[in-house]
């Protein structure tokens, strides 16, 4: 993770930041896949996996907690990954890690009849004094070129301690995020003995502690080129399950406090985000495809923020750049906050970011902060969400419309899958309700107030599309024709989710173009103080604020939308925790 504010140089580039040049991956048969120029046949493996049906349990049965641990040690010596680190030794140094990762990926392709496509993704810029950069990334290749997108399950590598370049600190990053680079390659090695229909990348960056540079240096390396992203899932801290005492928020509900079986999905947006319906999708496949065949389920919450409160990661850069993307984090992180304040203690982003220690004397670690077996269900989660991302049917387009009493919706697709699923969504981050039919058109009856509606179409395997963007339902009268009734300009909606306990969504619909010269929208306590505004640029259609309260105020609060210095709604929020 790292700080917002030194994400903000992005917007002076060429005055904080040198600007990227040179952006080049080192191995072009690998690029030529990611462009879809190569004959699918070459990498066909001799027994072909495909079916979700030995997909699932391979993944399943195929992540290890061993092997994880394993990746997590051998990650020991390295000492610092700083982005600037030693890139000479063959043992510490953020060099001698990028081609430790490089290796796994050719021993993995090795395995697996050479179908794993090893690469560094090379580009130039001044970080931390050090002039070029590599990412590491491998393409397994799709086995159907027709079908369309390239799915992407990515982590930094890179760590860091208080110092942002700090070379010659112990910066063992396991946490923060030895994690996330253990799961990408433990998905590697997975998932190239299985054949996807469309090709998948595992991704690992450098420069996330420095402003996401890596990830931004892949993203624009991808829209150069054209080449067709249509998941990211960024890995950014998904092993540790206990709570330090300074982590940003959303953050640990206390000090000490353990959670296994819970992991948050953030991502940019609410209503019609795309990056928010990847998140959904994700939790979805895990709940359709694996949560019966799982020995401890696990919870996945969907964050209203992108990030934690003034945080950020490798999903952004893509999401900037068009591509959807979302993040995983662990429900408890051990700090994050400022690490420079006296008062932080935690291990994050400090020397203490050790993957255990050794209780007994014997100079082996007994006691863990990265917790295997949680690591390896996030594992799983992942694997699961790409692997039908990279098998599922396209999504269809669809309109809908709704009266007083029903809803229609109209899909139109022109490879007739003939089975879908419909998502109504209405309060929260969750659908409501999830309709399947197999016919074209579905009607069902609204519910009470703003509802959202979204489609996806279903395979003979029965595995869904990634889902479409959410629409609102226009209105039309019972005889189809516009209603007569005059709707305000402005219609200020209830706030979602609520009750919530970190971030909220407040939407306001515009009914109609208006002229305006000021409109603001606030949030006050019952007394009337206002503790938080932001000015508005009013377009017409929905329209959406993210707003963040601090962390362990409850009670209840108002929002007003404000236009030209007349109170155009008000309503009231719940947060609780
Ligand atoms: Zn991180």
């Amino acid at each position: 993770m790292k700080k917002i504010l030194t994400c903000l140089c992005f917007a002076l580039p060429g005055f904080w930041v040198a600007a990227q040049t040179n952006i080049l991956s080192t191995n072009l048969t690998a690029e030529q896949v990611l462009l879809g120029n190569y004959s699918p046949a070459t990498y066909l493996p001799s027994v072909v996996v495909n079916h979700p049906d030995d997909i699932v349990p391979a993944i399943l049965n195929g992540v290890s907690p061993d092997s994880l641990k394993a990746y997590l040690l051998e990650m020991i010596p390295f000492e610092n990954r700083n982005t600037g680190a030693d890139t000479l030794s063959a043992v510490t140094g953020i060099g001698a890690a990028r081609r430790w990762v490089h290796r796994k990926f050719s021993e993995i392709s090795v395995q697996n009849e050479g179908r794993l496509l090893p690469s560094y993704l090379q580009f130039d810029q001044n970080i931390c004094n050090s002039p070029r950069h590599r990412n590491i990334f491998a393409v397994l290749p799709g086995i159907d070129t027709s079908a369309h997108g390239v799915v992407l399950i990515e982590a930094h590598i890179d760590s860091r301690c208080a110092g942002e370049c700090d070379i010659n600190c112990p910066a063992l990053g396991m946490e923060d995020n030895g994690s996330g680079t253990a799961l990408v390659l433990e998905l590697a090695r997975v998932m190239s003995r299985l054949a996807f229909d469309r090709t998948i990348v595992f991704l690992i960056t450098i420069g996330e502690e420095q402003g996401l540079l890596g990830a931004e240096a892949f993203a624009t390396y991808c829209s150069t080129k054209g080449i067709p992203i249509r998941a990211v899932l960024n890995n950014d801290v998904v092993g540790g399950i206990i709570c330090g005492a300074t982590s940003s928020q959303p953050s640990c509900p206390g000090f000490n406090h353990i959670d296994s079986t819970q992991v948050r999905l953030f991502s940019a947006g609410s209503f019609n985000s795309r990056n928010k319906q990847l998140s959904r999708f994700i939790k979805l496949e895990y709940i359709e495809e694996a949560l019966d065949l799982v020995a401890v389920p696990m919870m996945i919450t969907i964050m209203s923020a992108e990030d934690r409160t003034g945080r950020g990661g490798d999903h952004i850069p893509f999401r900037e750049q068009g591509f959807a993307a979302m993040r995983f984090t662990s429900a408890n992180e051990h700090g994050n906050a400022n690490v420079s304040s006296p008062s932080y203690h935690d291990r994050q982003h400090t020397s203490d970011d050790i993957l255990g220690v050794d209780t007994d004397g014997d100079s082996v670690l007994d006691s863990f902060f990265v917790d295997f077996n949680y690591l390896s269900r996030n594992t799983v989660i992942n694997g699961i969400g790409a692997a039908m991302a990279a098998i599922g049917p396209v999504t269809p387009d669809f309109q809908a419309v709704k009266n007083n009493e029903f809803a229609t919706v109209d899909i139109t697709d022109p490879l007739d899958y003939n089975h879908y699923r419909v998502f109504v969504r209405s309060t929260t981050h969750d659908f409501d309700t999830i309709y399947t039919t197999f016919e074209k058109q579905l009607v069902f009856s609204i519910p009470s107030g703003i509802f959202y509606v979204s489609v996806a179409s279903v395979d003979a395997n029965g595995i869904e599309s990634l889902f479409s963007k959410e629409v609102l339902p226009g209105v039309v009268s019972a005889t189809n024709e516009p209603e007569a009734v005059i709707l305000p300009a402005v219609e200020l909606l209830q706030n979602r989710p609520n009750p919530f306990d970190e971030a909220t969504v407040i939407s306001f619909l515009v009914n109609r173009e208006i002229t305006y010269r000021e409109a603001v929208i606030q949030v006050s306590d019952l007394a009337g103080k206002v503790l938080w505004y932001q000015k508005l640029d009013l377009k017409t259609g929905m329209n959406e604020v993210l707003y963040e309260h601090g962390y362990n105020v409850t009670g209840v609060y108002a929002y007003s939308l404000i236009i030209d210095g007349e109170l155009a709604g008000t309503r009231q929020m719940i947060f609780a925790n």
